[in-house]
């Protein structure tokens, strides 16, 4: 048979422009594809014969060799067409896009697999008090796990029975299907649709799991907390997720901690905030007080001359870090509580006080409780009061 002109194939001039011949190909594959032409073998050879003119004229070397030998310029390479395109078409430039107004961007469908299938993994939210998650230790609770029947083996199929072996794809859960498209002929792998990729199909069904082969139960699961965990951390307990199907690998458990507030004390890292309300005597004198730590009360000397919001650090007394021996600090602000009410003895003993500071006269006017805005020295009280209100308002 003698070759057709491959501008008269594409049906172009001889001087037509790249895009031209581009243009032209698309339009005269789509009309010969296999797809449109089933079984039509007359399409079948124009098609080819499309994607051979479009091989040599979208190529500006070939398309001059073509030009200036005709036919003769590619026997060799030409004669490589006749039995099909399978791999023959790593010489196509630009033929991504081609391939993509034919097949819509993705037309090769994933296979699905019917072996092992790893079992889920789980999530649990589990609520720790502050001290559990700064000390860890155990803890145990239960979770609902889709898991095999053991009534039928997670196969679904009644005890004594068997499963038989699905006549539509002979147990393997795939259907092949043979595509014609630009490529030639094109092996499209599904999953069965009788067994649903199983493989078996199931006759009579297992009471027990009604033929999922899989049961919900309740386990009982216990997680090690590690010392010093925090909030929204996780633990993961591996293989504790579902169980895997036919073999498949079990799932993980993630564990998602959440801590309680605690009443007294905040925490930062691994160090742990607490305010500690002391009187102005023990500010101004110094003393000892008593400081809650997570291991119990203690002893702690405040120094004389403590400014109201202060804050002291007890090393050590903070919390455990995770996977160390060593401990975060405390930090306590002392906090000083000042008397709102004083009787008429406690109230002149403090003027006394005041006035031997050399605050002449300042407490003379809180007492009548004449405003002070017009002062420009501030009251000993007022400069308390600031003094706390500073430290409030630096929260
Ligand atoms: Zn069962
Ligand atoms: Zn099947």
């Amino acid at each position: 048979m003698a070759k057709r002109d491959y501008y008269e194939v594409l049906g172009v001039s001889k001087d037509a422009s790249s895009d031209e011949i581009k243009k032209a190909f698309r339009q005269q594959a789509k009309k010969y594809h296999p797809d449109m032409n089933p079984d039509d073998k007359e399409a079948d050879a124009r098609f080819k014969e499309v994607n051979e003119a479009y091989e040599v004229l979208s190529d500006k070397q070939k398309r001059a060799q073509y030009d200036q030998f005709g036919h003769a310029a590619f026997d060799q390479t030409a004669g490589g067409y006749g039995g099909g395109y399978s791999g023959g078409f790593s010489g196509f430039g630009g033929f991504d896009d081609i391939i993509n107004s034919f097949f819509g961007g993705g037309g090769f469908s994933g296979t699905r697999r019917s072996g092992p299938e790893q079992g889920a993994d789980l999530r649990y939210d589990l609520n720790l008090t502050f001290e559990e998650a700064a000390f860890g230790g155990k803890k145990s609770f239960t979770i609902q796990r889709s898991e095999n029947c053991e009534a039928c083996h997670g196969t679904g199929a009644k005890d004594g029975t068997k499963q038989r072996t699905c006549p539509s794809c002979n147990g393997t859960g795939q259907v092949k299907t043979v595509q014609n498209s630009i490529f030639g002929q094109v092996q499209q792998v599904t999953t069965c649709s009788t067994c649903r990729g199983e493989g078996s199909i199931i006759d009579e069904p297992c009471d027990a799991c009604k033929g999922r082969g899989r049961v919900n139960r309740m386990r009982s699961v216990t997680v090690n907390i590690p010392a010093g965990i925090d909030d929204s951390q996780s633990i993961s307990l591996s293989g504790q997720g579902e169980p895997g199907r036919k073999g498949g690998s079990n799932g993980d458990l993630y564990v998602m901690v959440h801590v309680k507030p605690h009443k007294l004390f905040r925490r930062k890292g691994y160090d742990i905030n607490y305010d500690k309300t002391i009187s102005y005597a023990t500010a101004t004198l110094g003393g000892t007080i008593v400081v809650p730590t997570l291991e119990g009360d203690m002893d702690y000397q405040v120094a004389p001359g403590t400014q109201p919001g202060e804050v002291v650090r007890i090393a050590g007394k903070g919390i455990q870090r995770l996977r160390q021996s060593s401990k975060g600090d405390m930090f306590v602000r002392l906090v000083v509580d000042v008397p709102k009410k004083l009787t008429d003895e406690q109230r002149e003993l403090l003027i006394q006080f005041d006035e031997s500071l050399g605050n002449k006269g300042d407490s003379q006017k809180s007492k009548k409780s004449a405003p002070q805005k017009d002062k420009k020295e501030k009251g000993f009280f007022e400069k308390v009061k600031d003094k706390i209100e500073e430290t409030l308002d630096g929260n």
